[in-house]
């Protein structure tokens, strides 16, 4: 009887759903705290009004959001580690992958401060966290690795999201690089599809104007404008959290417009 009732107390105690949870947590909680004028290049994609409303009225991240957070580090984590010395000896015995990188670089932060003349002397950050930097022995150049989990890749199948190109193309201006590969896995059955990349400096230059237009309307506390339909062309409208605030702002401004 005294036996089952230790049992128990071990069953409370060893709760392995509480566990994974406290370590989903523990590694990212730090990652997505959110500071005035920096901004990293996951917001500065996609829907500007989107990222200012995650801005005004941000919500906390549920278990499930964490949970996702750890799955996507472990499988960026599985290529870094096998990828990098010594484990790239043991894992790619006689292959061409060990003559061809000579050094590889995870979890390198990137920060750009705009310059003060863009900026009307605010100061303004864009900074983020790159998944792997790839020497190879035949280029100057590296090669940036952006690895992106999801539920399913099929609608990656033909090209990127322009999100992700966006940001990857954030991390190839900051790190002078020519190309860089987007990779995604999926979670479910660890397909992977893959696409290269090359640096654009007028997505570079968009990037900042979005950042400089988002910051403004941050301190101004004014919602940006932005075409719905074109967001919703995009896709970016179907997940979006605010789609009811953004409903209710457009119905304000129709309200205002002066009758014909
Ligand atoms: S509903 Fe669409 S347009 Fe409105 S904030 Fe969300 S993504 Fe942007």
């Amino acid at each position: 009887m005294g036996e089952e009732l230790n049992l128990q107390d071990f069953e409370k105690l060893l709760d392995f759903q509480e566990i994974l949870d406290k370590i989903a947590r523990k590694d990212d909680e730090h990652n997505h705290a959110k500071l005035e004028g920096k901004y990293s290049p996951t917001e500065l994609s996609g829907c500007i009004r989107n990222s200012w409303y995650n801005r005004i009225y941000p919500e906390p991240y549920d278990a499930q959001a964490y949970r996702a957070f750890l799955m996507g580090n472990i499988l960026h984590e599985l290529f870094q580690k096998n990828l990098d010395y010594p484990d790239r000896y043991k894992t790619f015995k006689d292959h061409p992958i060990l003559e061809g990188i000579k050094w590889v670089e995870s979890e390198k932060s990137y920060m750009y401060m705009l310059p003060f003349e863009k900026t009307n002397g605010n100061r303004i950050v864009i900074s983020g966290r790159l998944d792997s930097i790839l020497y190879l022995k035949d280029r100057n150049d590296p090669i940036i690795v952006d690895y992106k989990t999801a539920k399913t890749i099929k609608y990656n199948m033909n090209a990127p999201k322009d999100t992700h190109v966006m940001q990857l193309n954030f991390y190839l201006g900051c790190a002078l690089a020519t190309y860089g590969i987007l990779v995604y896995i999926d979670k479910t059955n660890l397909e992977i599809i893959q696409h290269t990349i090359q640096y654009s400096q007028s997505i570079f230059d968009k990037m900042v104007q979005y950042a400089i237009n988002l910051d403004d309307c941050i301190r101004k506390n004014k919602v940006p404008e932005c075409s719905v339909q074109q967001m919703k062309k995009h896709g970016y409208c179907a997940y979006c959290k605010h789609k009811d605030k953004c409903a209710e702002y457009e119905m304000g401004i129709k309200n205002e417009m002066p009758k014909l």
